[in-house]
Order: structure tokens, then C-alpha cells, then sequence
């Protein structure tokens, strides 16, 4: 096994600014192959990697996790996304239903530390079952998203999940994602158009006014705008310099040492 860093990813980073996102899925396919997936929550960001990749000659598969407490609207469109762009969507779910869980541990997400253990059993645990399945997630965070998601990288080591996490809209603009949707007719989720900015648990997600930031509906009650679930690492632990273990061709073939791909 070889060490890969977030520290070893730092040329590349800066060479995939410059990537458009189709050229990351591109060369994302040709690095990981069938071990590659795609992860949505079924919002616009996400929405525009399904619509992308369904484009591909052979779509990946793209990886969900509903908590069992998500909104009608979001499992309606992660059914249209597997029907009208013809993809596999792999639904994860946690191991109790949130009636059972509230049986056992009372209602978590009301309080700061009841929300990071109901976000780790509903959204964290159901990912790890799939851990030894892949080597990279293309992800949909956007540094236009701002708040802790304003640096984020294209490349990221998820250490947990071990695998590389791809971020190839992380320099989607508002307009530029704006213009995507609007030029494809992606499908979106309806609750987008009732004010809904972001889209979580019907628990926790509100709709913004239109002079809020875009997370100020998310975990509301939990203010001020700062609580993330910790499915994105990035969201979590900025500053550190993480490592996952791949073969060591794997990380030649990543970090360019024995490709002849060039985008
Ligand atoms: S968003 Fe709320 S309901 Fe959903 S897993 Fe996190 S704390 Fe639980």
C-alpha cells in the first residue's frame, strides 16, 4: 500500500482549477474506472453532476443516503434522475428508522451534540457500509457556496471512507450553474422554487428569505449558520493534512506518474 496526502494533491489541485468540470469527470472515469461513483442529495449542485454524467458513454453509479426522514419532494426526484437520465441510483439507508432511534436515544437534533450523533448514525454510518466499494466520490461542493465550502479543493482525501472525494464544480460560479440548468432543463427539486436554498432532513431544513445566506435554513434552531453533518470532510477539518492508502499504482496513475492522459 502507498500513502497519498492532501499535501501530495497540491499540484494538482492548482493544474484542476483550471479543468472544466467535464474534463474532471473525464479524467476522474479514466483514473478510478468502475470504482467510481457519484454522491447527490438530490440538490442543484448535484443535480447537474447527474445531469453530466448521464452524458458519459457508461454513467457511473451514483451513491444516496436517505435518512428516512428527507422530504417527499427530494425521493420524488432521485426517482425521476434514475428514470429520465437512465441512472443506477444506490440508496443508503441508516440501520434504525428515526422512530426507532428516538425510542432508544429520545429526539437528538434539537441540541448541538444530539445533531452531530443523529447526523453520524443517519448520515455518516449508512456511507461506511460502502467503503470498500470505491476509490472516489465526485462530490458537488462549490466555493461559490461560501461559509466553509469557500476554499474547498477539487481534490480531497476522505480518510474515513478512505477514497478520493472530487469536487468538479468547485469553481462553478452561481451564473455558471445557473446557466447549466437553465441551457439542459436539469431536473430539479421542487422545493428549490418554495425558497428552500439547500436541502436536508425535514427535521432540521427550512426555507431562506431572500436576504438570508443560502445554509441560514439549515439546523435553524441550532444557529448561527455554522453546524454542518460531517458527510463532506472538508466541511469538518480544514487545516488538517489527511492521507488515505491506495495501491501504489493507483497513486502513480493519480498523481500522473504513469499516464499518458492528458485533459
Ligand atoms: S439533519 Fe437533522 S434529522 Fe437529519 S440526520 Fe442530521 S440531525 Fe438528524
Amino acid at each position: 500500500m502507498a500513502r497519498l496526502s492532501q499535501a501530495d494533491l497540491v499540484d494538482l489541485n492548482n493544474t484542476f482549477n483550471e479543468r472544466t468540470p467535464q474534463e474532471l469527470l473525464a479524467w476522474a472515469k479514466d483514473i478510478f474506472g468502475p470504482r467510481l461513483a457519484a454522491m447527490s442529495s438530490m440538490q442543484r449542485a448535484g443535480n447537474v453532476i447527474c445531469h453530466m454524467i448521464s452524458g458519459m458513454p457508461k454513467p457511473m453509479s451514483v451513491v444516496f443516503v436517505d435518512t428516512g426522514v428527507l422530504f417527499p419532494e427530494t425521493l420524488e426526484t432521485r426517482d425521476r434522475l434514475a428514470a429520465e437520465y437512465g441512472l443506477e441510483i444506490r440508496t443508503l439507508k441508516p440501520k434504525q428508522t428515526m422512530q426507532e432511534q428516538t425510542a432508544e436515544l429520545g429526539v437528538l437534533y434539537l441540541s448541538a451534540e444530539g445533531q452531530k450523533q443523529c447526523c453520524e448514525l443517519r448520515k455518516n454510518e449508512p456511507l461506511d457500509a460502502v467503503r470498500d466499494d470505491y476509490d472516489a466520490f465526485i462530490g458537488s461542493l462549490r466555493r461559490a457556496d461560501g461559509g466553509r465550502r469557500g476554499t474547498c479543493p477539487v481534490l480531497s482525501v476522505d480518510t474515513r471512507l478512505n477514497l478520493l472525494r472530487i469536487n468538479v464544480l468547485a469553481n462553478f460560479s452561481d451564473e455558471d450553474l445557473d446557466r447549466y440548468i437553465a441551457e439542459h432543463k436539469v431536473i430539479l427539486n421542487p422545493l428549490h422554487d418554495q425558497g428552500f436554498a439547500t436541502i436536508g432532513c425535514n427535521r432540521c431544513t427550512t426555507p431562506v428569505l431572500p436576504t438570508e445566506p443560502k445554509r441560514a435554513g439549515r439546523w435553524r434552531h441550532l444557529g448561527p449558520w455554522s453546524v454542518y453533518c460531517g458527510i463532506n470532510p472538508t466541511d469538518m477539518d480544514p487545516e488538517r493534512s489527511p492521507a488515505v492508502d491506495f495501491s501504489q499504482d493507483l497513486v502513480d496513475r493519480i498523481l500522473g506518474y504513469r499516464t499518458d492522459f492528458v485533459i
